[in-house]
């Protein structure tokens, strides 16, 4: 079933691949030196930016990689904070900070995302290999010094499951609006190193008992969002729909869906209606059901997703 909207009601891009870590659960891929070969440029992406505010789109999503990194980052958000354009930026709190913080606090944020995957520097440090989490609760304390809207995400892994309760207390120490947290996603590096970082089952047991334990003790000051739990979850809540959503990747080509390897149109070289409209066609496609199929199946599948090509020409992999 298609929403049939004249415009996304959401955009999800991905700005770049390029990141100042290398995090051991990361599900894009990302790490230093890893951008996409041929991103956008800051002039295709002001006119995409030009595009999304003319479509009126409501609520775009800018992430990364590390989207701070981007040099044209801050012109693009404001280009499309002042257009109208709620915005939800996604960081992972290392290079954030007041000025940083300054310059976002006149947009229209709903939720400025930064990710705690320990309570300690030892696993923190461990996740992220090189990463200080003083950095990120600098910036996390930061962000609520200049009011914007505080979301943390954890990511539970057998590296980390032992601090989890204590990233969520924390979270809610910072004034956090909402602790976003869910089964690993067997994308990306996590993918390669699932057998070191997938929980139990027994595990996941534990750590959702213990989410529906925090979000009563939690409940009116601190959201805690764990539900669909996992992708497949996901999937079925949604009913295989098209999502009334796009996802822009680095380099302006639009993927179908961030679970799938499809991409579908090229913002290069289509405008952004007409890739939005090929995006709605695309769920019509056979490959699109049953690649979800297969994902219900066996979440195994989800390792090859980032391995893009397009929908409808090919089904051998695209080096990226
Ligand atoms: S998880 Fe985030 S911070 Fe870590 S490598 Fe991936 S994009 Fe970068």
């Amino acid at each position: 079933m298609s929403l049939n909207l004249a415009a996304p009601s959401f955009i999800a891009w991905q700005l770049t691949r390029d990141c100042n870590l290398a995090c051991l659960h990361c599900c894009t891929d990302s790490a230093p030196g890893r951008p996409f070969p041929n991103e956008l440029t800051r002039q295709e992406s002001l006119s995409i930016a030009e595009q999304i505010v003319k479509a009126q789109v409501p609520y775009v999503l800018l992430a990364g990689g590390e989207p701070l990194i981007v040099p044209h980052f801050f012109e693009l958000a404001q280009f499309l904070g002042h257009g109208g354009v709620y915005l939800k930026v996604e960081t992972n709190g290392q290079i954030f900070g007041e000025k940083e913080a300054e310059k976002l606090s006149h947009l229209p944020i709903r939720s400025l995302q930064i990710s705690i995957d320990g309570a300690t520097q030892a696993v923190y440090s461990k996740m992220r290999p090189g990463a200080f989490l003083e950095k990120t609760l600098f910036a996390c304390r930061t962000a609520r010094k200049f009011n914007l809207p505080l979301e943390i995400t954890f990511a539970p892994t057998k590296i980390n499951i032992f601090e989890a309760e204590a990233v969520i207390d924390l979270a809610a120490s910072l004034g956090a609006f909402r602790l976003n947290t869910g089964h690993l996603m067997r994308l990306g590096t996590a993918a390669k190193l699932w057998e070191k970082l997938n929980l139990s089952p027994e595990d996941y047991k534990k750590f959702y008992n213990l989410l529906e334990m925090k979000e009563k003790e939690f409940s009116g000051k601190m959201e805690i969002l764990f539900r669909p739990f996992s992708i497949q979850e996901d999937l079925m809540a949604k009913k295989i729909s098209s999502p009334g959503t796009i996802l822009i990747l680095p380099d302006g080509r639009v993927r179908v869906s961030g679970f799938l390897p499809y991409t579908c149109a090229d913002l290069r070289q289509e405008t952004l209606i007409q890739a939005w409209e090929k995006c709605q066609k695309a769920y019509q496609n056979p490959k699109i059901s049953s690649g979800f199929e297969e994902i219900l199946k066996d979440d195994f599948v989800l390792a090859g997703a980032n391995q893009l090509r397009p929908l409808e020409t090919s089904d051998l992999p695209a080096m990226v």
